[in-house]
């Protein structure tokens, strides 16, 4: 048995819909504008340049159900995704292989410290402050693509106390999930574990504390997050 010279850090896992096992998470790829009607809105041109990613670290997902508002920011804004988890990777992978190593999808949020964000954009520097804090990443149960069906459309939705706030369809993305797959694994080497956020639809805005988000998607039920 390995001895680690200090206590060894938990296992990310994440719970899966209808199963007892668990989803072990590696890495987290977010996608950055990728639905043109949200990249107007953050002040961009929505022509398809290529994609970029930053990412979020595992211990950042968390499937509980309620989002503690984080320190240093006062416009904490609300992102709806879904989230694709990997049962397989490599590099190089070709555009139609890509799906084949798809576990399955969950909803998710990619909760931003947008302020902190724009300072660092307007430095040129990483965004990690404003995007890889504590539990920014709320995620629902994972839903097995042996029983969702490949996703590629469906509407997408995030309600903020019941009212209407994003609202999209997944046919909307500039760069579909078999071309992130493809392109990630050009420059990284995907594994099991990965977990890759597919951009978020045009609505995005700021939270408090109290609020209630819910995120729906076609397919993937819904899955609610509380704002402490
Ligand atoms: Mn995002």
């Amino acid at each position: 048995m390995t001895e680690y010279a200090i206590k060894q850090p938990p296992v990310v896992a994440l719970p899966i819909a209808g199963s007892d096992a668990l989803f072990p998470v590696r890495r987290v790829y977010c996608i950055g504008r990728n639905y043109a009607a949200h990249a107007i809105e953050m002040g961009h041109d929505p022509d398809r340049e290529p994609p970029f990613f930053f990412q979020k670290n595992p211990s950042n997902l968390d499937p509980s159900g309620t989002f503690p508002y984080p320190p240093h920011s006062s416009d904490v804004h609300h992102e709806a995704e879904v989230s694709v988890m990997l049962k397989s990777g490599g590099t190089n992978i070709a555009l139609e292989e890509a799906e084949a190593h798809i576990f399955g999808y969950a909803l998710s949020l990619d909760m931003t410290r947008r302020d902190l964000q724009g300072a660092q954009k307007k430095l040129g520097r990483p965004w990690e402050i404003g995007k890889a804090f504590e539990r920014s990443a709320p995620v629902g149960p994972i839903h097995p693509v042996s029983e969702t069906g490949l996703l590629n459309e469906g509407a997408i939705t995030l309600k903020v106390n019941g009212e209407v706030k994003q609202e999209g369809d997944l046919n909307q993305m500039i760069w579909k999930v078999p071309e992130m797959i493809s392109y990630l694994s050009e420059y990284f080497e995907l594994a099991a574990g990965d977990v890759i956020m597919s951009g978020t639809p045009s609505g995005v805005a700021a939270v408090e504390r109290g609020d209630e988000m819910e995120i729906a998607v076609e397919g993937l039920g819904s899955f609610t997050v509380k704002v402490v």
